[in-house]
C-alpha cells in the first residue's frame, strides 16, 4: 500500500548543495556578492547565451524582460492562454494588455497561426511558453516576430535543460526567462534568470533589478563617487548570494536530471500506451524535452475530475496545469475576457492532469502511479456502468 504523498514535482538537494550555501553563510556576503556573477556566467555558458541576468523569481524575470522589451501602456503582448498567470501578469505590471492566444491541440504550445491573426498596430511582443518543458517552434516564432517587428520573449520556466534543433533553451529568443522555484528543473529556493545576446538589454535589466541605479556599490567604491545615479524606475529584484550558490551547485546536475526526466517520461509513455482512456501530449521531432511536467489527457472532463480526486486520495499529488489565464476572475473583470476566447485551451484544461515527475523518482514509482491510475479508471468505468 502506498501511503507516502508523491508531489507532482519536487527539488533534489544533496550535500554539495548544502555545503555551497553554508560556505556563503560563513562569508562576507549574504546578498548579491561574488556568487551572483559566478552563477550568471555559468548559466549563460550552459544555455549558449552571451548574458544572463539573475533576479529573485521567475515572475521578476518576466517583468524585467517586459521592461527591457519596452512594453508600456497602450501596447499589446500576445500570451498563450494555457500558462501560469505570471506570463500575462508581467505584461499588466508594465501597463500593457495581454492578448490571449489559443494553443495547438496536440502539443498545447502556442498556436502560431492564431497568434498571427491577433497581431495589430499595438502588438509589441510575443511570449512563447515551453509548456511542460517542450520547446515551442522557435524557427516559426522568430520568423513571425521578425515579420512584424515584435520582441520574442521565451517563458522558459518549464524548459531549462531542453533543446530545439540542437540549440539549448535560453538561446532561442531575444529574451529568455527562467524560474528557479523548487518544482522547476533546478532551484535556488526562489529565483529567476533572463538570458539574451543583446548587451544593451542585459545592461537595462541589471539596472532594473537594482532600483534603476546605474552602478552598484563596488563600482562606486572604485570610482570614488559619493552619489549614485538612479536613472530610471526599477525594483529590488536582486538574487542573494545564498540563492546563487545553491543555483550554481544545482546547475552542475542539470544535464543528468534532464536525461533522468526523459527516462521517467519514456517509462510513463510505455506503461500508459495500452490505456485507452488517457493519452499523452504529442512530442515534436528534433527537440530535447525538459519534462518539467508529464501531462496526460483524460477522454472526458468527468473522468479527469474523478482521477484528480481519487488519485489525490491515494496520496498522488496530481495537478492541473493550468486553468486558462483569461478564465481567471481578475482577467474577466479587468480585461473583459470571456469563455470561448481560446476554445482549444479551454477544452484541454478540462481534460489534462499532471502526473508526478522529478529526478529522484524511479521505475517503481512510475509503476505504482500507473497502477493507481489504472485502478481509478477501472473504478470510474464500473461506477458509470452501474449508473447507466
Ligand atoms: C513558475 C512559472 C513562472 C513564475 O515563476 P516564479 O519563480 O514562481 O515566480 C512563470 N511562468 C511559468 C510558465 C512558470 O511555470
Amino acid at each position: 500500500m502506498t501511503t507516502r504523498w508523491r508531489p507532482y514535482g519536487r527539488q533534489c538537494i544533496d550535500d554539495n548543495d548544502i555545503k555551497a550555501v553554508v560556505d556563503v553563510l560563513r562569508s562576507d556576503w549574504l546578498t548579491t556578492g561574488p556568487q551572483v556573477p559566478a552563477f550568471e556566467a555559468e548559466f549563460a555558458q550552459a544555455v549558449g547565451a552571451r548574458y544572463a541576468v539573475a533576479v529573485n523569481s521567475g515572475t521578476a524575470a518576466l517583468h524585467t524582460a517586459m521592461n527591457a522589451a519596452g512594453i508600456a501602456s497602450g501596447d499589446d503582448v500576445l500570451v498563450p492562454a494555457l500558462t501560469f498567470a505570471a506570463s500575462a501578469n508581467s505584461v499588466v505590471y508594465q501597463g500593457g494588455t495581454p492578448v490571449f492566444v489559443d494553443v495547438d491541440p496536440n502539443t498545447l504550445l502556442i498556436d502560431i497561426e492564431n497568434a498571427r491573426s491577433k497581431i495589430n498596430q499595438r502588438t509589441k511582443a510575443i511570449v512563447a511558453v515551453d509548456y511542460a518543458g517542450q520547446p515551442c517552434d522557435y524557427d516559426k516564432l522568430n520568423a513571425l516576430a521578425d515579420e512584424y517587428n515584435l520582441t520574442l520573449i521565451a517563458d522558459a520556466c518549464h524548459s531549462l535543460g531542453g533543446k530545439y534543433h540542437d540549440k539549448p533553451v535560453g538561446s532561442l529568443a531575444r529574451l529568455n526567462t527562467f524560474s528557479l522555484h523548487p518544482v522547476k528543473p533546478i532551484t535556488s529556493g526562489e529565483g529567476g534568470m533572463i538570458t539574451t545576446d543583446d548587451s544593451r538589454l542585459a545592461e537595462l535589466m541589471r539596472r532594473f533589478r537594482n532600483h534603476g541605479i546605474t552602478t552598484d556599490h563596488r563600482q562606486r567604491e572604485k570610482s570614488g563617487a559619493c552619489y549614485y545615479d538612479m536613472v530610471s524606475l526599477g525594483f529590488n529584484y536582486r538574487l542573494t548570494d545564498l540563492q546563487a550558490a545553491l543555483g550554481k551547485s544545482q546547475l552542475a546536475k542539470l544535464a543528468d536530471w534532464t536525461r533522468r526526466r526523459n527516462e521517467i517520461a519514456d517509462c510513463y509513455d510505455e506503461q500508459l500506451a495500452g490505456i485507452e482512456q488517457v493519452t499523452g501530449l504529442v512530442k515534436q521531432p528534433d527537440i530535447l524535452h525538459a519534462y518539467h511536467l508529464y501531462v496526460i489527457r483524460a477522454e472526458s472532463p468527468e473522468l479527469r475530475d474523478y482521477l484528480f480526486a481519487s488519485m489525490r486520495a491515494e496520496q498522488i499529488g496530481v495537478t492541473v496545469h493550468y486553468r486558462p489565464v483569461h478564465m481567471h476572475p481578475y482577467y474577466r473583470e479587468e480585461f473583459g475576457t470571456e469563455p470561448g476566447l481560446c476554445p482549444v485551451a479551454e477544452a484541454a484544461a478540462a481534460r489534462i492532469l499532471s502526473l508526478p515527475i522529478y529526478p529522484a523518482m524511479n521505475e517503481n514509482d512510475v509503476r505504482d502511479i500507473v497502477s493507481v491510475l489504472t485502478r481509478c479508471i477501472e473504478n470510474y468505468v464500473e461506477s458509470s456502468l452501474s449508473v447507466s
